[in-house]
């Protein structure tokens, strides 16, 4: 399966390979910032498969929480969020995190697991059947 989507006012757009994504929903602090709300969901896949159609989005390198540099790639005229890369070829961790909303194919993608667990809302349930996780689980290390 493939999915294509881009920002809001579509200077932006992306397609990407999605056969062996995982979809899922992060709580952590930096993604209820960014996304201005409660958690933020993403598809997770190989960035070989992932490649901007469409204009060229602006980058800022966020150190993330295992101390890997993460680029977050966003929309430089209406500042959506588009993904997260690997800031350098070789860098680990090596996949593209794809803000899913962003996606045509998104009401169909339904997230299997919750990631950073530990600083969910207080009012917030998990969700049945997804898997939890406290913080970030192994990926591919
Ligand atoms: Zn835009
Ligand atoms: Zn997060």
């Amino acid at each position: 399966m493939k999915i294509s989507g881009g920002c809001f006012c579509g200077e932006v757009a992306y397609e990407s390979e999605f056969d062996n994504a995982w979809v899922g929903i992060c709580h952590c602090r930096d993604c209820q910032i960014f996304s201005g709300s409660a958690f933020r969901m993403s598809g997770i896949t190989d960035v070989e498969g992932f490649t901007f159609t469409k204009g060229a989005p602006k980058y800022f390198d966020k150190r993330a929480d295992s101390g890997s540099v993460r680029r977050l790639a966003f929309c430089g005229e209406c500042g959506a969020h588009l993904c997260s890369l690997p800031s350098e070829q070789d860098a680990k961790p090596h996949f593209v995190s794809i803000r899913i909303s962003t996606a045509k194919e998104f009401p169909k993608l339904r997230p299997t697991a919750e990631i950073f667990c530990d600083s969910r809302v207080s009012w917030l349930e998990p969700i049945k059947g997804n898997d939890q996780f406290p913080r970030m689980p192994d990926l591919n290390a």
